[in-house]
C-alpha cells in the first residue's frame, strides 16, 4: 500500500480538514501518516487511520525527511502557510529538501494535492 505523509501550518489545517474530508474515499486507500497535530486534526476530521508523528515543530518534520529517505514515503502533501514565519523553518526547508532530492510528489497547496491525489 504506497503511503503518503500529511503536514499543514497551523492557519492551514482547517484547509487540511477540508481537503481529507473531499477526498476521504480515496485517502481511504493509502497509508496515511502525518505529523502530530495535523495527523490528529486529519483523523478527528474524516475518521481516517492515521500513523501520527510527533509534532512538527518537535520533530515531525524531521521524522518524515527520515522516512522519505528510506524509501517509505511515496507522496507528501505539505499544506504550507506563505503569509507566517515558522520557528522550524530549517526543518520545513529539509522536508522539502528531500522531497525534491528523492523525486517523491510533493503537493504545497490544494490545488497540486488533488493533482497529486489523482495521479498516484
Ligand atoms: P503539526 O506540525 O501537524 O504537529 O502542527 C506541522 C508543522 O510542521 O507545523
Amino acid at each position: 500500500m504506497k503511503r503518503i505523509g500529511l503536514v499543514a501550518h497551523d492557519d492551514m489545517k482547517d484547509a487540511m480538514v477540508a481537503f481529507a474530508t473531499a477526498h476521504r474515499d480515496r485517502l481511504a486507500a493509502f497509508a496515511l501518516v502525518g505529523t502530530g497535530t495535523t495527523g490528529a486534526r486529519v483523523a478527528q476530521g474524516t475518521g481516517l487511520e492515521i500513523t501520527c508523528l510527533k509534532s512538527g515543530p518537535l520533530g515531525g518534520d524531521a521524522q518524515l525527511g527520515s522516512m522519505i529517505c528510506e524509501g517509505q514515503l511515496d507522496a507528501l502533501i505539505f499544506l504550507i502557510d506563505p503569509m507566517s514565519a515558522m520557528p522550524h523553518d530549517v526543518d520545513i526547508k529539509a522536508l522539502v529538501r528531500l522531497a525534491t532530492l528523492y523525486d517523491i510528489p510533493l503537493a504545497c497547496n490544494k490545488a497540486t494535492a488533488e493533482a497529486v491525489l489523482a495521479a498516484l
